[in-house]
């Protein structure tokens, strides 16, 4: 199959020119994101390979319609950056890596909530230039603390797993239970629940209209005061200039992203000789208690590997039934369990 693949960076190359060695797909690889205005450099590609920051909205896709392209393969799991409904009606199906490797986001989710609460970043960057005072640096002990994950599937339940581990006690809230989550320990209580009681938040959930800016100015005042909150999940579920007020005014204690509603102008972009065009997120920036990473809770060899695996079998489907392995369409989402 011929694929261009959209935002590809030199990790890309490697892992995908890996799984196809042995296939033999034309991959050609493009480091522009699609948009409106890259969609053309899909020209002669039967398929179209794309990541989390493509804008793959219907004017994009109208175009790669045009120029005959039949499959989207995501390299990642969430698809809220995909018109579904005019993909469908364009007849483009859409597939992408249900699951590559929920750990790799579960664990960087733990190290933001241990850097951000044993102030790690302050501590790497005194020690440094020799200064060993300890003042600013208290933690707490993780062991009893409650901690609150909404949405328990593959990620949210390799997370509840690791702070299991910990001692924490665990809540949860999701449209439906996760019977492995409850044999650990963890009690499902309304979202509303989950924010009073919870000492450190975690978002698990995919971006849908229903859990976009979850975390607003009207819901901010129901979590814990001082409570630790952290985004893994997708930038919109937070609504950033409400946190940024909740940080100023004491609601929340830390706050740990590697996730931003904006991050499409920003993420795996090398912008050190420039200046962060961004004010909201530079604001972000002063705050001690705020820990950012761009969007590399994925990142490790073995979701790599996974994810480029899985996306070169999906084209290799494709061809031979003339449908991806991995498909999602409006009424896949629409139905049970999501
Ligand atoms: P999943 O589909 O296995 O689990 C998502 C869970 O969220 C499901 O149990 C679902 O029922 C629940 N959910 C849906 N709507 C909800 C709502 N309104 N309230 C509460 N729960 C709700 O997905 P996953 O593999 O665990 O991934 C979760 C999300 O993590 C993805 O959608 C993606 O946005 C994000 N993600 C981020 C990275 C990263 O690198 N930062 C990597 C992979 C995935």
């Amino acid at each position: 199959m011929k694929v261009a693949v959209f935002s590809s960076k030199s990790y890309d190359r490697e892992f995908l020119c890996a799984a196809n060695s042995s296939v033999g797909h034309e991959l050609r690889f493009l480091e522009v994101r699609l948009s409106p205005e890259t969609a053309a450099l899909a020209m002669g590609a039967e398929a179209i390979c794309a990541f989390v920051n493509d804008d793959i909205g219907e004017p994009v896709l109208q175009e790669l319609a045009k120029l005959g392209v039949q499959l989207v393969a995501l390299r990642c799991a969430g698809f809220n950056n995909v018109d579904l409904e005019a993909a469908c009606n364009l007849g483009i199906r859409v597939a992408r890596v249900p699951a590559y490797s929920p750990y790799a986001v579960a664990e960087h989710t733990t190290a933001l909530i241990l850097a951000l609460n044993r102030k790690i970043h302050r501590a790497y960057n005194r020690v440094r230039e020799g200064n060993f005072a300890l003042e600013g640096l208290l933690g707490f002990d993780l062991r009893g603390k409650t901690v609150g994950i909404v949405g328990t599937g593959k990620i949210g339940e390799a997370f509840a797993r690791i702070m299991a581990g910990f001692g924490s006690k665990l809540l949860a809230n999701d449209l439906k239970p996760n019977p492995v989550c409850e044999a650990l320990g963890v009690t499902y209580v309304s979202r509303e629940e989950l924010f009073r009681r919870s000492d450190i938040v975690s978002l698990h959930c995919p971006l849908t209209p229903e859990t976009h800016y979850m975390i607003r100015s009207e819901t901010l005042p129901q979590l814990k005061r001082g409570a630790m909150l952290i985004n893994t999940s997708r930038g919109a579920v937070v609504e950033t200039p409400a946190v940024i007020q909740g940080l100023k005014d004491g609601t929340i204690g830390s706050l740990g992203l590697d996730v931003y509603e904006e991050e499409g102008d920003l993420f795996y972009e090398n912008l050190s000789d420039r200046f962060i065009p961004d004010d909201v997120f530079a604001r972000l920036l002063t705050f001690p208690n705020v820990l950012i990473t761009g969007h590399q809770a994925f990142f490790t060899k073995e979701a790599l590997t996974n994810i480029a695996e899985t996306t070169i079998a999906n084209f290799s489907a494709f061809v031979d039934c003339g449908c991806a392995t991995h498909e999602v369409s409006v009424e896949k989402i629409a139905g049970p369990g999501r």
